[in-house]
């Protein structure tokens, strides 16, 4: 299988979180990439393509053209303000009962496109949120091509990012973006099986009301989990796309032997959908040593997950979201990918 993967990602570094109630380094860091590269290329995965370079279009085709230029002009408008070397995060949030238009300001605009505080924009982030479409988009490319399976190795992630929304990580919603191109390309329909941790809040809210996009999510229950507001089984689309929204979430401490069934019911409804694409949101976040997640899978069921991924025999887009396991992040990405190829 192809990998497609840039290092124009490694600049969007050096920024910190708030976990609850203390201030940590990011967990979503460069070194992530350098373990799934290395993990990959040492489990025979070792085709590796660099990105080609997209205009904007695809990316407006899914995300409003000022929450974009807002994304490429946040690091310039906060270092002119408080100099270089800082990152931009937002200060208030455009909750209920406020206006939802920003001004000039880089503090309005943080306030109206960020819906939390892990979305933090260092200089390199925008050169990093560019590649990531580029990876998305070459994949898309070699999925047209003919090519049976293809993994861009996006970072930052994706996910979490609706149209004007960003929050989680995620910036443009990478996935999103993919399974619109592949649309745009000639394929009918297209489903996105989420297997993060976390519920792909972005990708259900980017395609809630369309019937092309199918959009399955395997996740930690809203009572358990970030972003603690989506994510039930109640979530089934709307107007036209109702029906086309499965959300399976499951209790914290939820091991393979549960979670092997909510993905064998996501399989069987994307079988019965009958996409000509499956895109893959790829987190091994539910790994049982992830310290960003509570689930409880184990190295080998990732092998599993990418054979029963493969039995679906689908053009299948491969790309990369969360898994923050330091030492057990490349195995279980390159076990996912090894087990599509044995069964694909
Ligand atoms: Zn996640």
């Amino acid at each position: 299988m192809k990998l497609i993967y840039s290092d124009d990602h490694r600049d969007h570094a050096g920024a910190k979180e708030m976990r609850y109630d203390e201030m940590i380094p990011m967990s979503e860091s460069p070194e992530r990439m350098d373990m799934i590269m290395e993990a990959l290329v040492n489990a025979g995965h070792n085709d590796v393509v660099v990105p080609k370079s997209f205009s904007l279009e695809a990316v407006y085709k899914v995300h409003d053209p000022a929450f974009v230029s807002f994304l490429e002009r946040a690091y310039p408008l906060w270092e002119a303000e408080f100099g270089p070397g800082g990152y931009a995060t937002a200060y208030t949030f455009g909750m209920r009962g406020m206006a939802q238009a920003p001004n000039q300001s880089i503090h309005s605009m943080l306030s109206c496109y960020t819906f939390d505080v892990c979305v933090p924009i260092v200089e390199g982030t925008w050169k990093a949120i560019r590649s990531a479409v580029d990876v998305a988009l070459t994949g898309v490319d070699i999925i047209q091509g003919g090519e049976k399976a293809v993994f861009s190795l996006c970072r930052p992630p994706g996910h979490h990012a609706s149209g004007d929304l960003a929050g989680g990580y995620c910036y443009l919603n990478n996935a999103a973006i993919a399974a619109q191109a592949h649309l745009d390309g000639g394929a009918r329909r297209v489903a996105i099986l989420d297997i993060d941790y976390h519920h792909g809040n972005g990708s259900q809210h980017i395609f809630y009301e369309r019937e092309d996009v199918f959009f399955a999510s395997l996740h930690a229950r809203p009572e358990d989990e970030y972003p603690f507001l989506m994510g039930y089984a109640t979530e089934v689309g709307k107007g036209d796309g109702k029906g086309y929204n499965l959300n399976l979430p499951m209790p914290k401490g939820t091991d393979f032997s549960s979670y092997v069934l909510a993905l064998q019911v996501a399989l069987r409804r994307i079988e019965h959908y009958a996409p000509d694409v499956l895109v893959i949101s790829l987190g091994v976040d539910t790994f049982v040593d992830d310290p960003v997640g509570g689930f409880e899978l184990q190295s080998p069921d990732y092998s599993v997950i990418g054979q029963m991924i493969a039995q679906l025999s689908l053009p299948t887009h491969f790309i990369m979201e969360g898994g923050y396991a330091m030492e057990a992040l490349g195995t279980n990405v390159a076990n996912v990918i090894s087990g599509y190829c044995q069964d694909g």
